[in-house]
This record gives C-alpha cells, structure tokens and sequence, in this order.
C-alpha cells in the first residue's frame, strides 16, 4: 500500500492509500488534486472517508462520488455531504481489503472520528484529521477540554509505530509553541530540526508516530511535571489535573506567536 500526502489549500493533506489499482482518499476538502492524481496513476476511488464535517474536510466529496461512485463513510453525529455510510466508535470499515476501525475523539467537534488500520504488512496507520497534530492538537471548537484530554488520551494508548496522518501542516509553528512549554526537552529540540530541514526542502513532516508524540507533544505529556509547570505558571492551572495543564495549554497555543 502506498500513502500519500496530497497538499490542499494552505496546509491542508488530502491522504491518500492506494495498492496501485485502488485507492481511498481521507477527508478529501478538494476534489482537483485527488481527480489529477488518480488520473495520473491509474487508479480507482473506492473510498471516501471523513472524520469531521469542516468544509476544508468534506468540500471534495460530492464532486469525487459524483465522478467516481465511491461509498462515503463518515461521523454518525455531524453532518456532512449525503448520502454517507455513518459511524461511531467500535464500527468498521472494509475497504482496499484492510478493516478501519473508528475512533470516537470529539473536542475539535461534537462528532470528531478517527480511524485505525493496520497495512496488509501489519504496520499500523492512523487518520486523525483535525484532532492531533505532530505537536499539537486541534482548537476546541465544539468540545471541552475533558473530552479532547480523552479523545488523545485514546490515541496515545495506539501502539507506538503508528504512523499518524493529520489533516493539516502545522508541525513548525506547534514546535515553536511545544519548545516554549518545555525548553529542556532535547527530543524535540532535535525533532524541530528535522522538521526546519524538511520543510526547507519543501517535504511534508508528516505521517509522525505515536511514539514520537508521546516524547515531543505538549498536549500528550500534560502529566510531565515540566509541562503542568508551565501551564501553572501561564494561569494557575493544578499541575496534578491533567485536563485543567491541558485546557491552559490550548488556550495559551491560542495567544502564541
Ligand atoms: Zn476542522
Ligand atoms: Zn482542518
């Protein structure tokens, strides 16, 4: 199986799998790259899947199924583009021979779903959308800080070589944020370099791992007492109520240039 990246708009990742002759696309917000890259491999859409009904995520699919009658799977409690096959934790999905398992993480929305594979050659693979980032994680836009604790909390109990595909480029200026919360973190000092060299080379940072983000990510390490001292020191948070280090920290990431 491949996996590819496809740029959209600013810094969004269009996530494409495909085995060579099939393919599925992840939150495809635009249908033009999508449509030029199956028509410049070959290949055929099977597979819509959409994790969060932004428009960013769900703009492409009514074109995309219109031209290539592809299913579309999708969050059972957002509405997105009909009609879709809906979804909550515990379904899955059989599609390019592989079995995507869905993921409840709301916080970023209401809905938010994630889906977990692994690849024909068992490694494990992870479609997240706006929930984590490499860094980061999504803005609270319609969930609470206990539920995005929890929704990444469940992503970080994945086995640790799961690559993690998020939706958006937003490594650089997490890692800025990430290197303020925790200055004496030589992993991610180290990472944040690999990531400058990519992106100056033009090249995704992107899929991460879980492991990797257990190790750099502010918003996973909220129980690393040099994380929960400086959500302290940002607002008062309790250093000992991981979700209260991690509500400071989203809204400090919010004010951060
Ligand atoms: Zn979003
Ligand atoms: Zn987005």
């Amino acid at each position: 199986m491949k996996l590819i990246p496809l740029p959209a708009f600013q810094d969004n990742y269009l996530w494409l799998l495909h085995d060579g002759q099939r393919a599925l696309v992840v939150d495809p917000g635009d249908a033009a790259p999508v449509q030029a890259y199956l028509a410049g491999h070959g290949l055929r859409l099977d597979a819509i899947l959409v994790t969060h009904h932004h428009p960013d995520h769900v703009g492409g699919v009514d074109a995309l199924r219109e031209a290539t009658g592809a299913r579309v799977w999708g969050p059972a409690r957002e509405r997105i583009p009909q009609p879709f096959q809906p979804l909550a934790q515990g379904d899955s999905v059989d599609v390019l021979g592989l079995r995507f398992e869905v993921l409840d993480v709301p916080g970023h929305t209401a809905g938010h779903i994630a889906y977990f594979t692994r690849d024909a050659d068992g490694a494990p693979l992870l479609f997240c959308g706006d929930t984590l980032f490499s860094a980061g994680c999504g803005r609270l836009f319609e969930g609470t800080p206990a539920q995005m604790y929890a929704s990444l909390a469940k992503l970080a109990a994945l086995p640790g070589p799961t690559r993690v595909c998020c939706a958006h480029e937003y490594t650089l200026s997490n890692l800025k944020f990430a290197t303020a919360v925790e200055p004496g973190n030589a992993r991610l000092a180290e990472y944040r370099q690999q990531c400058e060299q990519r992106r100056s080379r033009g090249e995704p940072t992107l899929p991460s791992t879980i492991a990797l983000e257990g190790d750099v990510n502010p918003f996973l390490r909220t129980r690393q007492p040099a994380v929960a001292r400086a959500a302290h020191g940002y607002d008062g948070a309790d250093e000992a109520d991981p979700v209260a280090v991690l509500a400071a920290l989203r809204q400090w990431k919010n004010e951060f240039r």
